[in-house]
């Protein structure tokens, strides 16, 4: 099947009696009885599928990890009750029997660098940050400081950068470390990490995946070394993802492929747009052949479908002329947040990247004038008509 078909169809239709729901309804229940001890003793376990009890799985949340990880192309997929809490059960995964240590890209999202920096950090996981598109700062990186952990974002947040995943994974592999891809910008409609050798691909499943802004979540892919572990982790720690959510993410992600060409297509020609105001000072976007890093992205990424993502500096302006700028947005939702079928603003210095401090932001080349745009699925004329009046 093509990844389309799969969309629609992965984990559902499962059989719980006589019949057969056509798509996997929500089990609310927390416990799950079997007419004889000895078959709930063989599910215990695992010598026998089926649910036992909800931290350690749940029919409906089983159909949406079977179809994350057949979208993935994963050897196990566990799903978590937010993007966070994902990345910080992948991380625990990958360290708990390597060297504590995580070298992590400089360009990543402003909570995951607090997650590595303010929270395991001081429980002993000493953190380095290295320019992932580098890799020759990354070999070096590697072979001196011996991590346990690489961290990286498939497109970067904010700056949209794109690394090398499948040599990365090559130079972590070569050492013993496992390679960890926050595949949240791309989806797995654009990359697969596992597929090029990322030990786990981890989505913030409340963007693209879902897709309508209205479920939180997460999901932890995992190539086959990793799998059992992070299953038996999630069991003890509890991080799942509760029915409901899973429900609406299932039924989110079976329009993710059409999301996704409209969205990426729309995005062209937003970004294209934006490049020729001069109310705009600079505009990054995966789909610019000018991007630093087109190369891998052309590489990588399957044609015409570069990505929905697009920041842009508003020309001489700070943080009261970007208020102003997105104040007056009108259609566009300024929100902190992507992926969905709206088109959102958001404004990093404010939101993704607040925790930061203003120097580190600028280290970053975050400016005080940058807009992140998640570009949606409405008619583009009306997206462009919309940022147009606002630069009026
Ligand atoms: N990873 C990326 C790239 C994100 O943008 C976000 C949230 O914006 C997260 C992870 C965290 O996801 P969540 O908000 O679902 O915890």
């Amino acid at each position: 099947m093509k990844f389309e078909s799969k969309a629609v169809h992965a984990g559902d239709r499962k059989k719980p009696g006589q019949f057969t729901p056509v798509v996997t309804p929500i089990y609310a229940a927390v416990s799950y009885a079997y007419d004889k001890m000895e078959q709930l003793d063989r599910v215990f376990a695992e010598e026998e599928p089926g649910p036992s009890y909800g931290r350690h799985d749940n029919p409906t949340t089983s159909g949406l990890e079977e179809l994350i990880n057949t979208l993935e192309n994963g050897h196990g997929t566990v799903a978590c009750s937010s993007g966070m809490a994902a990345l910080h059960l992948a991380i625990t995964a990958a360290l708990l029997d390597r060297r504590k240590t995580v070298l992590a890209a400089s360009a990543i999202y402003g909570a995951t660098m607090n997650l590595l920096t303010k929270i395991m950090e001081p429980m002993g996981v000493e953190t380095s940050f290295v320019d992932m598109c580098d890799l020759a700062a990354v070999e070096k990186a590697v072979a001196s400081q011996r991590p346990g952990c690489l961290v990286m974002e498939t497109i970067s947040n904010p700056l949209l950068r794109v690394a090398e995943i499948d040599e990365l994974a090559r130079i972590a592999k070569s050492r013993g470390a496992a390679l960890l891809v926050d595949n949240t910008f791309a989806s797995p409609m654009l990359v697969r990490p596992i597929e090029l050798g990322a030990s786990f691909s981890v989505h913030s499943t409340t963007k693209y995946l879902s897709g309508h802004g209205d479920a939180l979540g997460g999901a932890i892919v995992s190539d086959v070394e990793h799998a059992p572990i992070v299953r038996t982790l999630s069991r003890t720690m509890g991080p799942i993802l509760g029915p409901f959510e899973s429900y609406l993410t299932m039924r989110g992600i079976k329009t993710l492929a059409l999301r996704m060409e409209r969205q990426c297509a729309n995005s062209v020609l937003v970004a294209e747009w934006l490049a020729a105001q001069t109310g705009v000072a600079h505009v990054y976007a995966t789909s610019d052949p000018k991007h630093p890093d087109a190369a891998t992205i052309g590489r990588l990424f399957p044609e015409n479908l570069l990505g929905a993502i697009i920041s842009f500096e508003l020309k001489d302006a700070g943080r009261d002329e970007v208020f102003a700028f997105m104040d007056k947005l009108k259609m566009i939702v300024r929100v902190t947040s992507l992926g969905d079928v709206h088109t959102m603003a958001l404004y990093p210095a404010m939101s993704s990247h607040r925790d930061l401090a203003p120097k580190q932001r600028q280290r970053l080349g975050i400016g005080d004038n940058l807009i992140r745009l998640s570009v949606g699925i409405e008619a583009v004329d009306d997206i462009i008509a919309d940022l147009a009046q606002a630069f009026e």
